[in-house]
């Protein structure tokens, strides 16, 4: 059987940050297969004494995005961070159209 990349999964590379839809979380890619990733989460044991503990998950590609790249292009240069989302997606420069009633809010312009 032939395993297919999923298409997310080509702009994924070790060490980029995720963001798991279904779990809410953020975490550090420690390994990339063809349709998932390997985060490790510090997670508090459930017993006596309360120890952080480093557990490590695998997240589906359907359930991710990948902040470490603009989320429309795919690109690692000129990223800003997008505000208003609760989650820190990040766009590049040339992917950033701004309506410009917004631009003093966005960036501090002053037009
Ligand atoms: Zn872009």
């Amino acid at each position: 059987m032939k395993i297919y990349q999923h298409p997310r999964m080509r702009d994924i590379s070790i060490g980029d940050e995720v963001y798991s839809y279904r779990q809410q979380l953020f975490a550090r890619v420690e390994e990339v297969f063809p349709a998932a990733v390997c985060v490790k989460l510090g997670i508090l044991s459930a017993t006596s004494p309360l120890e952080l503990q480093i557990s490590p998950q695998l997240w589906r590609a359907d359930d991710i995005e990948n902040l470490s790249v603009c989320r429309y292009c795919g690109a690692r240069n000129d990223l800003r961070t997008e505000t208003g989302t609760g989650i820190p997606f990040r766009i590049c420069n040339r992917c950033c159209v701004v309506p410009p009633k917004r631009h003093a809010r966005e960036v501090g312009a002053w037009w």
